[in-house]
């Protein structure tokens, strides 16, 4: 067991450091004003292949593995959770459902490489308003047609969806098969009948595009079909592990983002004759929680690092999900306790960063359904 990261993460871990502070932190409270979308910083960053880390060079990516991927997205949402989501949704959830496909090589190369190199932006279709935790309520069904498939049908909670060049539709070929009748299609910006429905006005990852994706007598070649009727609900599966991990990096880095405003603050603010980190209470709390992060980070990077070594991952991603959320959740809260009235003003950054932490405990599988993911493996 090595805690060491080599040089090339540290390499990594920095740039995306750099890149949120210089690039992302400076407008960050007008974009969550706003609900506006940093589209340029997003292309940049994918520039530098930060959005292919996982991913093998034959298909775009950078191939250096899921523990990388991880230490990005954390550095990101310490500063920016929204762009950290959006980013890990590129990533894990759509480029996951591409990767994890049994799509054939070449069919993989062309719907991940324009995401792995950041000139395009990928999203994920899976909830509708029948299908949130209970994902096999799908409605959205695609029809052979000729050489291809018609879907039709509605996708909610879509993050990404207004910007997104290429969007993974999971939907049903038979209604009657449930899913075992599910599958799996890549859709294209600009196919005929497929549009952006309402875009969500949010309580935090304000920043983020999250919206319903309308498909109406949507053609689809077949060659778009990544995973075959029956294989779409396991995909859509295998896929939300790794998504989770990805949810996970964003918790904690919004927790280590909120201590580390908390800590400074306390350090300068004065009351009652001396800095407010002299109060031992203060101290404690503080303590604690940095003794949370540090536990949420052993976990994530562990999921992580067994991702990368081929083994299953299912409920190590689970536990750091429902961890590092929970983590993400209970700092900041405590961060805005602690800068007092100042914490409450959005100057500080701190209610944005509490408003951005509660999405974590819900998005890519509620805290209850990881509860029921893990306790699934307790009494076997
Ligand atoms: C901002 C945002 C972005 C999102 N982005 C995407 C995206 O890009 N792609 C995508 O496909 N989806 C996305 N989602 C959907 C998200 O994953 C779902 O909202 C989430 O899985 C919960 O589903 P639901 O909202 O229907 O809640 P429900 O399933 O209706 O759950 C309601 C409550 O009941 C609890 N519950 C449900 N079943 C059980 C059970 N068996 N035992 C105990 N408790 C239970 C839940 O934990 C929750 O507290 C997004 C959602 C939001 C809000």
């Amino acid at each position: 067991m090595n805690f060491e990261l080599t040089d090339e993460q540290l390499q990594i871990q920095k740039m995306t450091r750099e890149f949120a502070e210089k690039k992302l932190l400076p407008q960050v409270r007008e974009r969550d004003e706003a609900s506006k979308f940093p589209i340029e910083e997003f292309k940049e960053l994918g520039k530098a292949g930060i959005y292919g880390l996982p991913y093998p060079e034959q298909f775009g990516g950078q191939g250096v593995g899921y523990l990388p991927y991880v230490l990005a997205v954390e550095e990101i949402s310490k500063v920016d959770a929204s762009f950290g989501i959006a980013f890990s949704v590129d990533t894990s959830l759509y480029g996951g459902s591409i990767m994890n496909s049994s799509a054939p090589d070449e069919i993989k190369k062309k719907f991940l490489e324009p995401i792995a190199s950041g000139r395009c932006i990928g999203s994920f279709g899976l909830t509708e308003h029948s299908a949130g935790s209970d994902a096999a309520g799908q409605k959205t069904v695609a029809t052979k047609d000729g050489d291809g498939y018609i879907i039709n049908g509605l996708k909610c909670f879509n993050t990404n969806g207004p910007l997104a060049d290429y969007t993974v539709v999971y939907c049903l070929t038979d209604p009657a098969l449930g899913t075992k009748g599910m599958a799996a299609f890549v859709v294209q910006k600009g196919t005929p009948g497929f549009t952006v429905g309402q875009i969500e006005d949010k309580m935090g990852i304000r920043s983020a595009q999250v919206s319903d994706m309308v498909l109406e007598n949507v053609h689809v070649p077949a060659e778009n079909m990544i995973a075959k009727p029956g294989e779409g609900f396991k995909l859509a599966m295998k896929t939300l592990d790794g998504g989770r991990i990805g949810v996970a990096a964003q918790g904690l880095g919004i927790a280590e983002g909120a201590f580390e405003i908390a800590r400074k603050y306390l350090m300068e603010r004065q009351q009652f004759g001396r800095p407010l980190c002299k109060q031992q209470y203060l101290g404690f709390k503080m303590a604690e929680m940095k003794t949370d992060i540090e536990m949420a980070k052993l976990l994530v990077y562990k999921a992580a690092i067994t991702k990368d070594e081929g083994k299953s991952y299912t409920v190590p991603a689970a536990m750091a999900k429902m961890a590092c959320t929970n983590v993400a959740m209970k700092v900041t809260t405590e961060a805005v306790q602690m800068l007092g009235g100042n914490g409450y003003m959005k100057g500080y950054h701190v209610e944005r960063m509490m408003r951005d932490a509660k999405i974590t405990q819900i998005y890519e599988g509620t805290n209850e359904i990881q509860q029921l993911v893990i306790s699934g493996t307790l009494f076997r």
